[in-house]
């Protein structure tokens, strides 16, 4: 239903256990805390320092692990896990992570949340050398290269894979007694590593640690390789990772409000975003906040502080719509949107209106959300959003639509405003953005959907993504 939210998908997340009992059940614990990072298949791998076991399915986490008896087949202390929303790769049963492998040195496991930018080269150079591919995931390419390495261990067969992979990229593998986790130099996606009695977590975010009662230690650093076994954990860089490029977008709006990512609390920075956009986009006369929910809630607690203004719960957001819903034909305008979301007529009736949302991508839900509560008696709306303009696709592992099809490409402000139909409508610039985070500005975050400033750049050709650098 994430269609109904008009949002980009967020992509994946990973998890990896090791040196606890009932791994298995761990690692489904933390995808369960990680559901919001991917809803359309999950799985998890598991070692008993002899075999490596998997079960995987498309669907969410409670349904694919109902049956508790499961985790019966899932044993040892060493586990990795996956949620997948499909990026690269059709939404095929072969596609579901982690994959599992057995190669000249015994079966091995990889989740993968990112994308590769150069996919399609050595996709099309592994194939012209033999390979033969069993799934369309840009994941898959990592077991290939790593299958052609004859470095003398996994950790120096993954320096060898690395050296060829460019892109958005972190990592969990496992092997049948080694748990390895990988970010790209970059930092694109979040990957922190937390500790439980003796045992090691790693996963995409800490949010994971609080369900199972582990400590956050610290994010797996950019161009950064733990190799955690039975002597502990060690740390090994493949890459300066000084020129950092985290995901701005992950603050904005994927990553939970209760998680730590890039070593900053996501509450706090999000709360931020909603003091700057009232701070620097202020509406004289108002009479209440409301947000857009669930993720907008933070950043319009923010705004309505900042400006002083009541928080009120104008719009209630339905949790029970299953993925399976088929929106009918559009015989009702605002059918899809109702289902998501109601208005609660008490609250807006007469009133002049801030709505906060966190970003605009085809701009259709928040037209609808505008039309229900004019429908329901507001006086005024004036739409601020906690980011700015969207005007580029993503190439490192968020799913949007096409440039054509956001609103911000070819429409000024003015345009978007009138075609919501909003009495007023102003984001937060980029470098209101970045000033809301206690980063280094201009120099730790990609913002190439808000700016088109790619870190590793990108040229489209026929639907191929190019590398030129
Ligand atoms: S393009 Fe946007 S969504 Fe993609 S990594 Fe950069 S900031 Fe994040």
């Amino acid at each position: 239903m994430d269609y109904l939210l008009d949002k980009p998908r967020a992509n994946c997340a990973v998890v990896g256990i090791y040196g606890l009992e009932e791994a298995a059940t761990l690692s489904y614990l933390s995808l369960y805390a990680l559901q919001h990072r991917g809803q359309e298949a999950t799985g998890i791998v598991s070692s008993d320092g002899e075999n490596l076991r998997r079960h995987a399915g498309k669907g969410l986490v409670a349904d694919v692990f109902k049956d508790r008896t499961t985790f019966n087949k899932l044993p040892g202390k060493l586990s990795i896990g996956h949620n997948r929303y499909s990026t690269t790769g059709s939404s095929t049963q072969d596609n579901v992570q982690p994959l599992l492998v057995q190669d000249h040195s015994g079966p091995i496991a990889l989740a993968h949340n990112g994308n590769l930018t150069n996919y399609h080269q050595l996709r099309k150079f592994l194939e012209g050398e033999g390979s033969l591919f069993r799934t369309s995931a840009d994941s898959e390419i990592i077991l290939q290269l790593l299958a052609r390495s004859h470095g003398k261990d996994l950790k120096s067969r993954l320096f060898d894979v690395i050296r060829m992979v460019k892109g958005a990229y972190s990592l969990v593998m496992m092997s049948r007694d080694v748990l390895v986790a990988v970010r790209d130099p970059r930092g694109f996606r979040p990957l922190c590593l937390g500790k439980k009695d003796d045992g090691w977590i790693v996963a995409s975010e800490s949010c994971a640690f609080d369900l199972l009662g582990a400590e956050y230690v610290r994010d797996v650093r950019p161009g950064e390789m733990l190799v955690i076994d039975e002597n502990g954990c060690e740390s090994l860089f493949f890459a300066n990772g000084d020129s950092h490029a985290h995901c701005i977008f992950e603050f904005v709006y994927f990553s939970r409000p209760d998680s730590l990512i890039f070593g900053e609390n996501v509450d706090r920075t999000r709360r931020k975003l909603g003091h700057v956009l009232a701070a620097k986009h202020h509406v004289p006369k108002a009479d209440i906040v409301v947000s857009v929910p669930d993720s907008s809630n933070t950043s319009a607690l923010g705004y309505a502080h900042e400006a002083n203004i009541n928080f009120e719960l104008g719009l209630i957001r339905n949790h029970y719509v299953g993925r399976t819903f088929i929106e009918p034909e559009q015989q009702l305008r605002d059918f899809g949107v109702k289902l998501k979301f109601n208005v609660v007529k008490g609250v807006v009736k007469g009133k002049s209106i801030i709505l906060v949302d966190d970003s605009i991508v085809r701009g259709t839900t928040l037209k609808k959300l505008v039309r229900l509560m004019r429908r329901a008696g507001a006086k005024e709306i004036h739409a601020r959003i906690s980011s700015p303009p969207i005007t580029n696709p993503c190439y490192y592992g968020m799913d949007f639509p096409t440039r054509e099809e956001l609103v911000a490409c070819s429409r000024s402000i003015e345009e978007i405003k009138n075609y919501i139909d909003a009495d007023s409508l102003e984001y937060l610039t980029a470098e209101e953005l970045l000033g809301a985070t206690s980063k280094r500005v201009g120099q730790d975050f990609c913002t190439a959907c808000f700016t088109g400033d790619y870190p590793i750049e990108i040229t489209e050709s026929e639907g191929v993504v190019k590398i030129e650098s």
